[in-house]
């Protein structure tokens, strides 16, 4: 397993970490925890020894899962814990809520969920547009110097936001979503962590699922799944991705002699100092970790991907319908989760 390091902060970890928001089982259609913990544990057996969770995870429930995964295993001294603040909930919806007090109430709620002393990555989940940001980042230095958390991290903030955030307080990597369906990140998330020296952590490697290689157009989810509003999950432009996944699989299995997860999460980390956050709620999903290690894509295979791409998808779009939504005037009174 290739390592890096985060940032400047002194935390080194994994170069591909667990992502467990389907294990959380919100907007996932559900999840089963033991078969989450056999996952976790799995994760640490292959060598990943970061672990991506979030408080709105299913409301809490992921955190807790992770612990729970931890405690039982022995395992908190294996692995670095990455963990968001910034998004609180009620009545099952989320909203933006980067106010200092709450920053202070939620890492003291994460803290409790996950069973440990320390966050070694806190990252802000989405930019909360009604607080200031420096008012967010200063709040965040405080927690670094009580030591209640080691690296500070920004997801799907703008670079005029991390700018912004950089005036008040230190942070040491980005989390944007990025994987082959989704290349935003390149026009200025990516180039903006190269040259300040931030790490990048990947989310939606595989593009919930697209990029794994198994979905098919009968491929039916259930309940809450986010897959049944994902526009890219929608027809026609549905056939569009399936159609570049099933060539990117015959691409990794002809070039490479690769599965097509290796593939999406070895271009991933052959893109700078990057980190693929691979979702997986079952053991099995992880198989395909071993194959990314020790090879790198050449230059007539990254060409054949772009190829896949352009022929393939006449319609891409963005994964921007997750957005949260901000704070209304009635969350301000909301008596807060914890
Ligand atoms: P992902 O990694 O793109 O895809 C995960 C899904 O792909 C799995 O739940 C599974 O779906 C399927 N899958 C994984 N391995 C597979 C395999 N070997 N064979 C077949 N199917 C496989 O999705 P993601 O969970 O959205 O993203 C990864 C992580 O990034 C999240 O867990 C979270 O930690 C982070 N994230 C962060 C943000 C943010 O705003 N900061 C947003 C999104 C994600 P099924 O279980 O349904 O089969």
């Amino acid at each position: 397993m290739e390592r890096i390091a985060i940032g400047g902060s002194g935390v080194e970890t994994s170069r591909i970490g667990l992502g467990t928001w389907a294990i959380g089982g919100w907007m996932w259609g559900g999840t089963d925890e033991a078969q989450s913990i056999a996952t976790i544990r799995a994760a640490v057996e292959r060598g990943i020894t970061l672990i991506d969770t979030a408080p709105v995870y299913g409301f809490g429930r992921s955190e807790r899962i992770v612990g729970k995964a931890l405690a039982e295993g022995g395992l908190r001294d294996k692995v670095q814990i990455a963990t968001k603040v910034g998004l609180s909930w009620r009545a099952g919806e989320p909203y933006r809520d980067g106010r200092p007090f709450r920053v202070r109430q939620e890492v003291e709620a994460s803290l409790r969920r996950l069973g440990v002393d320390v966050i070694d990555l806190y990252q802000v989940h989405w930019p909360d547009l009604q607080t200031p940001i420096a008012h967010t980042a200063e709040a965040l230095e405080e927690l670094r110097r009580e030591g209640k958390i080691r690296a500070v991290g920004l997801s799907n903030h703008s670079t005029a936001q991390m700018n912004a955030f950089r005036l008040a307080a230190r942070f040491d990597a980005v989390q944007p979503p990025y994987n082959l369906f989704e290349r935003e990140a390149e026009a200025d998330v990516l180039p903006y962590a190269e040259a300040g020296g931030l790490t990048v952590l990947c989310y939606g490697a595989l593009c919930r699922g697209l990029l794994a290689g198994r979905i098919t157009a009968q491929t039916a989810f259930t309940g809450d799944d986010l897959r049944r509003r994902d526009p890219k999950f929608r027809q026609p432009r549905f056939n569009q991705y399936l159609a570049a996944a099933q060539a990117l699989k015959t691409l990794a299995r002809e070039r490479y002699d690769k599965s097509l997860p290796a593939l999406a999460v070895r271009w991933i980390l052959d893109q700078g100092p990057t980190i693929a956050l691979w979702g997986a709620r079952r053991p099995d999903q992880l198989d395909p970790v071993d194959e990314v290690a020790g090879w790198r894509l050449d230059a007539a295979g990254k060409a054949e991907i772009e190829a896949i791409l352009k022929r393939c998808i006449s319609d891409p779009v963005s994964p921007k319908f997750m957005a949260p939504p901000i704070r209304r005037p009635s969350d301000h009174g909301v008596r807060h989760h914890a």
